[in-house]
């Protein structure tokens, strides 16, 4: 089996109570069958809380206003407390670290939603080397009897080729994104078509094109259209509102004029503060790489490759319209820590609810296929 992680993956460690956050509250947290065994099987007074404390017929932990039934107040979970960390069920024990499995290949990255991994990731600077290994474990073939491992290598080949073209330094960020998602839709198209046998060639017409070149530019409908489609998602946390409230306030409710303005001067800003700049397009081209490697190669699952793509950078997209929405309310300042707090509640409503996830998709491919 083969392997991959970033190279700051084994660096991270839950601060639990002293996180500025919890992962415990918000969401529904499944529990493996084995842990379920175990749980049935505590005895004593824990034991009886811990049972009731678990939803048996959904297989979760119960939430009491959306926190986790052993979470305790002082934000720490007192079934870790009382029975250690190896007791936790799988999804406790390894989040925020996230698997992607392809046949033969195990792709681990660090959930964004989880506010040490975003600072993690964020404060990266530059290229992200992937660790790679290997192992001689085989895996049961029969869990990837429809795989397709021909597509799985070409996604693989288009996002190794947007990865060389992120860290190279010459393009602007607006430039690459257009491109990545011109690549997503041709590949799109040509699955459409059944013309496979075309996949190899697009990803070599791209290689030698100009990254960047595209000056295309999103429109103002187009932005507003895409926060009233994420705000009309499935809502996680209290404290996503007030992220919503802002954004809207801030940039849309005065019309496309005052939007420009303000962008306008947000863009002055970043290229006359030449810190708050670098600090800027760092966080841009770490977001794009983690949201890629995480869902691109995805699509070799449903064949919805460009909704993958549009993920990503809509994604970003999205982040620095709620980046310029807080450096207006800082008094136009932006904090390495605005940009860790914004990613990781993006992160939160987004990445961690599927419901969610396959609307934003269907949304992407709905403009794809539709044009
Ligand atoms: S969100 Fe991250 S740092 Fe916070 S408790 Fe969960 S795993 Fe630990």
């Amino acid at each position: 089996m083969q392997y991959f992680k970033p190279v700051y993956f084994d660096e991270f460690s839950c601060v639990a109570g002293a996180c500025p956050d919890t992962c415990c509250a918000g969401w529904q947290i499944m529990i493996d069958e084995e842990s379920l065994e175990k749980y049935g099987e505590v005895q004593g007074r824990f034991g009886s809380r811990l049972r009731n404390s678990i939803d048996w017929m959904e297989g979760c932990f119960y939430q009491y206003e959306r926190r986790c039934a052993v979470l305790n107040e002082e934000n720490l979970c007192d079934l870790y407390s009382e029975l250690g960390s190896e007791a936790l069920c799988d999804t406790c024990r390894l989040y925020p670290r996230h698997v992607e499995e392809y046949e033969g290949v195990r792709e681990w990255s660090l959930s964004l939603s989880c506010p040490i991994a975003a600072k993690m990731l964020l404060s990266w600077q530059g290229e992200v080397p992937l660790i790679e290994w290997e192992t001689p474990e085989e895996e049961d073939l029969d869990d990837f009897e429809d795989f397709d491992i021909m597509l799985y290598t070409q996604l693989v080949e288009a996002r190794k080729l947007c990865f060389e073209r992120l860290w190279e330094d010459n393009s602007s960020i607006e430039s690459y994104m257009e491109m990545c998602l011109s690549l997503a839709k041709e590949m799109q198209l040509c699955l459409e078509e059944g013309e496979y046998f075309r996949l190899e060639e697009i990803i070599e017409v791209y290689r030698e094109k100009d990254w960047s070149e595209c000056t295309c530019e999103t429109a103002y409908e187009d932005k507003v259209a895409l926060f009233e489609e994420i705000y009309g998602l499935e809502r996680l946390r209290e404290e996503w509102n007030d992220v919503l409230a802002e954004v809207r306030e801030t940039l849309y409710d005065k019309g496309e004029a005052h939007y420009r303005l303000l962008w306008q001067e947000f863009a002055e800003y970043i290229s006359t503060e030449k810190t708050a700049g670098d600090l800027l397009r760092n966080c841009k081209k770490q977001l794009l790489f983690f949201f890629m490697y995480t869902y691109f190669c995805g699509g070799v699952y449903d064949d919805w490759i460009y909704s993958k793509m549009a993920l990503s950078i809509e994604s970003v997209r999205f982040l620095q319209e709620l980046f310029l929405a807080r450096w207006m309310r800082n008094g136009k300042v932006l904090t390495p820590a605005d940009y860790v707090e914004l990613s990781y509640r993006y992160a939160r409503e987004i990445e961690h609810s599927d419901l969610n996830l396959n609307e934003l998709e269907e949304y992407f491919i709905k403009k794809v296929v539709d044009n």
